[in-house]
């Protein structure tokens, strides 16, 4: 178990002896500051990244995000890419829960973020999912052999007190195995101590029992998987208030639902307009046809959108004959098909509109380029969608699916041939 190496690794450096472990699960921000018994912001978590071929970790504090454009920029790749659930373990050397700093495989490089050198102490994890140390932000970066410091993240905008004060119901909802918070009864909120509660206990040098190995191991499957999800929902809300996107809901252009299961393609639209996005939806609303892309992005990057993205919508229209099988896709009843003219036997297929999500850019075919916001928005649209699915769809554009359509432009082909490789625009 990768707690016991990062013992080892600690014993070496004489701080073994100041591993905090835990009855309860401490694998996520908010579990381990209940374990601790601090505020959720002196968790100091490790986000894992692959960069190039490299794994780096970053530590920060438990409050902080990891601000895309920063990240980057300082470390000069063109995505921002986690490591996933099981690369993590491998690549790493400790799973999802209890990556921490300590004892990482060769090769990985550790940075510090500045976030951390607001607190006295923090806590990151000690390679399992209810484990701990308090250390100075300088003692951690001897511990961990680090890399260096880097300014990475963004931290809220004000404090919220509220939300970091650590509450007596709270505590005793976990020790009952609650974890779920909604769930319980709020008490009095209680101050935040920074003295460690009696919630933890010291380490034991009797032997486990199989059982109990058995046990913790099962303890610790579940936490990591907790803590995965909920990495990747706090991710995808992240995700969610960068784009800032612009909502229209519009019934009349909703045609059924697609369901997250059938969702295959990411199909991409010029406007072939220069109508800003919000007038886009409304014209759209309007004219009878109910034809809509689910997304508009502005020239400035503003994301406009007037249908849900497991719902369909008429962004795709007919395809060419043959093109249903060419790409695995098939009319579908989920289809209310309410508005649609045939447009003649060369193009009968309608179901790549039950399999996909159109994003339009509002662009005119006139020879102007697309504004670096708008493909940045893009960029980051396909990024929500790709974490909401779990999958990455494949991109195609308008004319891919019906020979002869004019969007996208041939000024979007070079962009166009990135996204379909590595999901940027550059
Ligand atoms: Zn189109």
């Amino acid at each position: 178990m990768s707690i016991d190496r990062v013992r080892e690794y600690l014993a070496d450096k004489g701080a073994a002896d100041r591993i905090l472990e835990f009855e309860v699960s401490s694998a996520t921000v908010e579990l381990a500051a209940l374990a601790v018994g601090v505020e959720g912001a002196r968790i100091a978590k490790t986000l894992s990244f692959h960069v190039g071929e490299d794994v780096v970790l970053v530590v920060c504090a438990g409050d902080a995000r990891i601000n895309n454009r920063a990240f980057k920029d300082r470390f000069a790749v063109k995505k921002v890419k986690m490591l996933s659930h099981d690369e993590a373990e491998e690549l790493v050397g400790h799973a999802v829960g209890g990556v921490c700093p300590f004892a990482v495989n060769p090769g990985v490089q550790v940075y510090l973020d500045e976030s951390l050198r607001r607190f006295d102490t923090v806590f990151p994890a000690c390679g399992s999912s209810n484990s701990a140390i308090e250390v100075s932000p300088d003692e951690l970066e001897q511990l961990c052999e680090a890399d260096g410091w880097v300014d990475v993240c963004t931290l809220p905008s004000a404090p919220v007190p509220a939300t970091t004060v650590v509450t007596t119901a709270l505590i005793s909802c976990v020790l009952l195995g609650c974890l779920l918070f909604a769930g319980c009864e709020r008490e009095e909120p209680v101050a935040v101590t920074h003295e460690p509660t009696p919630t933890f206990t010291e380490l034991s040098d009797a032997e486990p029992t199989p059982e109990q190995i058995a046990a913790r191991q099962a303890r610790e499957e579940e936490a990591a998987r907790q803590a995965a999800e909920a990495a990747r929902q706090q991710r995808l809300a992240e995700l969610w208030d960068e784009l800032d996107v612009q909502r229209d809901m519009r019934d009349n252009l909703d045609h059924g639902p697609k369901g997250a299961e059938y969702q295959k393609y990411i199909v991409l639209h010029d406007t072939e307009g220069s109508s800003s996005g919000s007038s886009v939806i409304s014209w759209w609303a309007g004219n009878g046809n109910q034809v809509a892309a689910h997304f508009v992005i502005d020239k400035d990057g503003t994301i406009w959108q007037c249908v849900e993205i497991d719902r369909i919508a008429h962004h795709a229209g007919f395809g060419d004959a043959g093109h249903n099988d060419y790409y695995g896709v098939a009319d579908e009843s989920r289809d209310d098909k309410a508005g649609t003219k045939p447009i003649g036997s060369w193009a009968p297929d309608y179901g790549m509109n039950s399999y996909s999500v159109g994003i339009e850019m509002v662009h005119v075919g006139d020879g102007s380029g697309y504004p670096e916001a708008q493909l940045e928005a893009l960029d980051k649209l396909i990024e929500y969608i790709d974490l909401y699915y779990g999958f990455e769809s494949e991109i195609i554009d308008h004319k891919m699916w019906r020979s002869g359509n004019s969007d996208t432009s041939a000024q979007f082909a070079g962009y166009l041939e990135n996204y379909r490789d590595h999901r940027t625009h550059d």
